[in-house]
């Protein structure tokens, strides 16, 4: 079995081989270098952004749980058009202004059990290896100076399209470009550079003051970080052009080496039909939806259930759907773990597990098919389902199916395993606090509420706020 994914770059579903070279098994192979393009932080991200980072949480735990050892990055934007005018009109630094929202962004990346990554670069913290792409762009004659603002050439760049595969009419009428950009030698061109305006941040370069275009960011980073060719970019679908065209252009053109191997592109999470988007105003942020009630695995179950290269349409009944579905999840839990019958060994337990195994990889290692690894999981509950019902199974083989369920979890991240007791804080007290914080928010008494979750969270218990009520854990 190999695990094969779609590469947008080949337009073929590619084996995933990382350095390049193929290798007998999985453990020879170097760590999987990944780089995700990760938020602009200039406001709340909403769950369509969610969609593209749950996956991308699920492509490295998946790598891992298949033997993958994985070097994962991901950046924050935190300079831009949006930013800048953010700060602006609050009139606060940039930073204080970016702090606030990568902050939110973290918090609802942990709500979302989303493992935290090897490296998360800031844009603005990459400067100088921006310069330096730009100066060796320049040296090599396919980069341009006017008005402070420096612009790459893409008639120069032979491999130009190669990612999005635009049809050559469009590139070269420009009818996806900015024509009033009058500045530029040919519409398509887009800026490595920008003279900095009246009031907005700025760097000194050799190119005077200004700040960085976007796709100069990423190209930037990947190169500080990896110093060579990486395995894996991801981003959702609307990167591939322009962003992901021009992070290519830049990179190879100023290394001449192979940017990246594998692309990986997730479709968009719609809202009847739309893509949910900050400018059309359709969105939700995690907030949103636990506001009303939904615990963000839930949110996570949804994100993660639908393949990736299909789009999701967002709704609350397929929310309340993910809801069912872990609450099965949740029952048979329960059921395996108060099992009280003294039943004999089941022996054909390993053979179901070994089948659920197999299928799973199965299915997973063909282009992420997490929908039918799912479909496959959920048979195997059925089954344990009936032999539970039949009285077939013994202790040991409840507790062997539990840490078939913790592995599993592994890829999951949203599987609630509740604990008999906590060490040193006792479950009545846990209960009698839960109880507590409930009136405190029935009050509106938010502050008492929440130093009553954080009292818990400091002995090492989590709350989950579900529609049926708070449930807690220890903290793993
Ligand atoms: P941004 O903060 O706008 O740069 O977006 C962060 C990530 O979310 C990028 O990878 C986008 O492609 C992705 N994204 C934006 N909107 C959606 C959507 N509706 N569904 C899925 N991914 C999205
Ligand atoms: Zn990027």
């Amino acid at each position: 079995m190999t695990l094969r994914i779609h590469n947008t770059l080949s337009g073929k579903i590619d084996e995933l081989i990382p350095g390049g070279e193929k290798r007998e098994s999985i453990s020879d192979y170097p760590a999987v270098t990944i780089y995700s393009c990760g938020p602009t932080v200039y406001s709340y991200a909403h769950i369509g952004n969610f969609r593209t980072f749950v996956f991308n949480d699920f492509l490295r735990r998946y790598l891992k749980f298949r033997g993958f050892e994985v070097n994962h990055a991901m950046n924050i934007t935190d300079v831009d058009d949006k930013t800048i005018s953010g700060a602006n009109k609050e009139n606060i630094s940039l930073k204080e202004y970016t702090d606030r929202y990568t902050e939110i962004f973290f918090e609802n990346l942990k709500q979302l059990n989303i493992e935290s990554v090897e490296h998360v670069p800031r844009a603005t913290e990459s400067i100088e290896s921006m310069i330096e792409i730009i100066d060796k762009l320049h040296k090599k004659g396919l980069a341009y100076e006017n008005e402070g603002s420096v612009y790459f050439s893409i008639s120069k760049f032979d491999g130009y399209g190669k990612l999005s595969r635009l049809d050559k009419r469009e590139t070269r009428t420009g009818i996806r470009y900015d024509t009033d950009e009058y500045e530029k030698d040919d519409v398509r061109d887009f800026a490595l550079w920008k003279a900095s305006k009246e009031g907005e941040v700025s760097w000194d370069t050799p190119y005077g003051k200004g700040r960085p275009g976007w796709h100069i960011e990423c190209s930037a980073m990947i190169r500080k970080i990896f110093g060579k060719t990486i395995d894996i970019h991801t981003g959702g679908v609307d990167l591939i052009f322009p962003h992901h065209e021009n992070e290519i252009a830049q990179s190879e053109a100023a290394y001449d080496e192979k940017f990246v191997r594998h692309w990986i592109h997730v479709e968009h999470l719609l809202v009847e039909g739309s893509k949910m988007s900050k400018s059309l105003g359709n969105f939700y942020t995690l907030k949103d939806i636990l506001d009303r009630g939904y615990s963000p695995r839930s949110i996570r179950y949804l994100l993660m259930s639908a393949h990736y290269k299909k789009q999701l349409n967002f709704t609350f009944a397929g929310l309340k759907q993910a809801d069912q579905a872990l609450a099965r999840i949740d029952n048979l839990i329960i059921n395996l773990k108060y099992v009280k019958n003294e039943n004999p060994d089941h022996e054909g337990l390993e053979k179901i597990i070994d089948d659920l195994y197999k299928n799973f990889i199965n299915s997973v290692d063909d282009d992420l098919n997490i929908s039918k690894g799912l479909g496959i999981f959920f048979e195997f509950i059925h089954t344990i389902n009936t032999l539970l019902s039949e009285n077939r199974l013994s202790k040991q083989n409840c507790a062997r199916i539990i840490k078939v369920l913790e592995d599993l979890d592994k890829v999951f991240g949203f599987i609630f395993f509740p604990e008999n007791g906590s060490g040193d804080i006792d479950t009545e007290k846990i209960e009698q606090l839960i109880k507590e914080r409930s009136e405190a928010k029935k009050n509106r008494d938010f502050e008492k509420a929440d130093m009553i979750r954080d009292r818990l969270l400091e002995k090492g218990i989590l709350l989950e706020d579900t529609r049926h009520g708070t449930r807690w854990k220890k903290k793993r």
